[in-house]
């Protein structure tokens, strides 16, 4: 049986970021609905008793794509705390953002820019690889950097399911928002574990 992650906050804890109502909808209902789908479909499959990443990794179709945004939710769920200001990493992990993109700032506005440009529904990722260095990719649909090897530590969801009963259209604003309430312990955390 795979399960939806556990809130690591209150429904109302990430407002104006995120709000209870889109918590409500998009942890409640979006995410239950693939969770569901995906343990409706493993029985009897090739895939059954699997670990989660093991699914995303080397499965196709409906399964794949249930399992993806099963994944891609709980990632994204868990990343989150309330709202802090002067939001940012430190450690290794400010180190290695900062040899690859040159700063903080150019990283958060490349990313922001991958996740705003993206045609459609998906996902902007950070993920690392194995000798450390990062990298930011755009990933359709359900897409998971797990697929092309690497580790993923940090996901923006894009689908307009994401944001509109807070941003309507603004894409871009909902983004500018998330990097108020990315909670960089656990992003080094799951960097830490790659
Ligand atoms: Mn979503």
């Amino acid at each position: 049986m795979i399960t939806a992650c556990t809130l690591p906050y209150a429904p109302d804890a990430l407002a104006p970021a995120i709000s209870a109502e889109t918590i409500s909808f998009h942890y409640g209902k979006h995410l239950a609905t693939y969770v569901n789908n995906l343990n409706a479909a493993l029985p009897g499959s090739a895939f059954e008793g699997m670990e989660l990443e093991e699914i995303v990794k080397k499965a196709d179709g409906p399964l794949y794509n249930n399992a993806g945004q099963t994944l891609n939710h709980n990632l994204y769920f868990t990343q989150f705390a309330p709202r802090r200001d002067n939001n940012a990493p430190k450690g290794k992990l400010a180190l290695a953002i900062d040899k690859e993109f040159g700063s903080f700032d150019a990283f958060k506005k490349e990313f922001t820019a991958k996740g705003a440009g993206l045609f459609g529904s998906g996902w902007v990722f950070l993920s690392a690889k194995a000798d450390g260095s990062l990298v930011i990719t755009q990933e359709p649909n359900a897409g998971n950097p797990l697929r092309s090897g690497l580790t993923p530590i940090l996901t923006f969801d894009v689908w307009e399911h994401a944001y509109y009963l807070d941003f309507q259209n603004r894409r871009a604003d909902q983004l500018a928002a998330l990097w108020d309430i990315v909670n960089w312990d656990v992003v080094s955390e799951r960097y830490a574990e790659r």
